[in-house]
């Protein structure tokens, strides 16, 4: 057991982790932070090879980088400068090839009418009605194109995580658009929602646009991971790693945490940030006295998302228009509903949509572009992939590269490649977690999020992470606003304990 009473102990060196840290540290209190991996940083996590290139393979952007989002803020302070890529060239593949820009751009833009129309639409349906039974009716705008016109249809930003930003629309007919092609780009949608648009909620959908940050992205130069060290390493903090909590006890006037190598630590108070993929799967021993059954069923019943990252380096850059491109979307060239677990590595690629971003490109967050493609995995895909070994992927992967963008001369295989698991990462088990699913009884809504970071036990633990935000679940924004909000709450319990 130390032998020292923290203020705080803080649960989880990821984003929120290192805010609420940071901000109590800054305002006198001491504070001891308890990291189960041997790393800071959770789900910013940044790859980088021999030549110190970096590729974020957890989070990677920050979102609504002009409008608000308060990484800006804390990049500036640490003098980690904020790369907005240049708009760029998205190219788009059918199972015949390349589309035309102006093909493109009208599955875009009817993608985007539909996301319009069926953003909080009133009457509400019914919370068990799902996205894509709106999104893919017959009678959805999804499968119209009633586009005006624009000046570079093609271009969009390489936002990866918003694979179908859609761009402006391009003529000012009215004619129906490939059923299966429109479905395909819709099925994008589901790399940053993180599950089918079956389990989404269609009555909750498009809320979050209302509330999260969003509009210009930008990438944090060296990658989100050096980002969080910098922050948590900039306060007064104690920090452990390789210490995996196993309970949280409350005894008076504080708490005991225990860890699985036996140590034992005591604080006045503290926050848990474990993610929401984590506490589902907590024996109900870990909190002393058991968290509420309503608490414990909101943890059971709010759902957390699926994406993966695929990143393949090669010596040079091989595909079409290297340097231009900045996104290739891949469209199915065969139904995804064939897909199950004793489906080939190449039926699992044919059958899905991918979004691959390009760094090879002078649009690329890169200041040196690289001959390295990183490829968006949504749920479907991901699950099936992770059943493979991770060198099988990768080589599947090459060899659908080179059917779908069709070189001229023969390429060699990757230099190196990487597979992320956060889905089986035993500290994420998962991405982040998703909009609202549907459900039976109006069960679900945006309010489990608020609900999730309700302090207990008279306020000494609380919890801080992106599932407890509801303006922001499921961001880097989110975990440092409800870090911001625990360390003021903590803060203000603290002085009131001191009084
Ligand atoms: C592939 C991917 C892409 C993403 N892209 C973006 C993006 O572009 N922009 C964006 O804003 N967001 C993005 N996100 C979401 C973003 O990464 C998360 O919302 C954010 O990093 C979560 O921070 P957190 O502090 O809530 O959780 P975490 O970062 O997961 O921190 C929790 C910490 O708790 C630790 N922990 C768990 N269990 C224990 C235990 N028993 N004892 C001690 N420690 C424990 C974990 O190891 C971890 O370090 C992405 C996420 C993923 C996975």
């Amino acid at each position: 057991m130390s032998n020292k009473t923290y203020d705080t102990i803080i649960i989880g060196a990821g984003w929120s982790g290192a805010i609420a840290a940071k901000e109590l540290a800054s305002k006198g209190h001491s504070v001891l932070v308890l990291e189960a991996r041997d790393r800071i940083g959770g789900r910013a996590r940044t790859w980088s090879d021999n030549d110190k290139n970096t590729i974020d393979l957890g989070c990677s952007w920050i979102h609504g980088y002009k409008e608000g989002n308060p990484a800006k803020g804390l990049a500036k302070d640490l003098g980690i400068e904020a790369i907005l890529p240049q708009p760029a060239e998205g190219l788009v593949y059918g199972p015949d090839g390349p589309l035309s820009s102006s093909q493109a751009a009208s599955l875009r833009s009817s993608l985007s009418s539909a996301q319009e129309a069926f953003k909080l639409p009133h009457p509400s349906p019914p919370s068990t009605t799902s996205l894509a039974s709106a999104l893919l009716s017959s009678s959805s705008p999804l499968f119209k194109s009633d586009s005006k016109s624009s000046s570079d249809p093609s271009t969009t930003t390489v936002d990866s995580t918003s694979p179908a930003n859609p761009s402006e629309p391009t003529s000012n007919s009215t004619s129906s658009v490939d059923q299966s092609l429109a479905e395909g780009l819709a099925r994008t949608l589901e790399i940053p929602l993180g599950l089918k648009l079956e389990n989404v909620s269609l009555k909750w959908s498009g809320w979050e646009s209302t509330t999260s940050f969003a509009g210009s992205d930008a990438a944090p130069e060296g990658g989100y991971q050096s980002f969080v060290e910098k922050v948590l390493k900039s306060g007064q903090v104690d920090i452990k790693l390789n210490q995996k909590v196993q309970s949280i006890k409350d005894i008076s006037n504080g708490v005991e945490i225990s860890t699985s190598n036996g140590e034992k630590y005591e604080g006045k108070t503290v926050i848990s940030t474990i993610p929401l993929g984590v506490l589902k799967t907590l024996p109900s021993s870990f909190f002393q006295p058991e968290l509420s059954p309503k608490l414990q069923s909101i943890i059971k019943g709010t759902n957390v998302g699926t994406l993966e990252k695929l990143l393949v380096k090669y010596d040079k850059a091989w595909w079409p228009n290297s340097t231009e491109v900045g996104s290739y979307t891949f469209l199915p060239t065969s139904n995804s509903s064939q897909l199950d677990k004793s489906s080939s590595l190449e039926d699992i690629f044919n059958s899905s949509s991918l979004v691959t971003a390009n760094f090879a490109s002078k649009s690329s967050t890169l200041s040196t572009p690289q001959p390295i493609l990183l490829t968006y995995l949504s749920e479907t895909p991901a699950k099936l992939l992770l059943e493979y070994p991770k060198d099988k992927v990768i080589k599947a992967f090459h060899e659908i590269l080179v059917k779908r963008l069709q070189p001229k001369n023969q390429v060699a295989e990757p230099v190196e490649g990487e597979l992320t698991n956060w889905l089986k990462d035993e500290y994420s088990l998962g991405a982040t977690t998703t909009p609202t699913i549907v459900s039976e009884n109006d069960e679900r809504s945006p309010m489990d999020f608020k609900e999730l970071g309700r302090p207990v036990w008279k306020g000494r633990l609380g919890f801080a992470g992106e599932h407890t935000e509801m303006e922001h679940r499921g961001s880097v924004a989110g975990a440092i606003v409800s870090g911001l909000r625990e360390a003021e709450r903590v803060d203000r319990l603290l002085n009131l304990l001191k009084e």
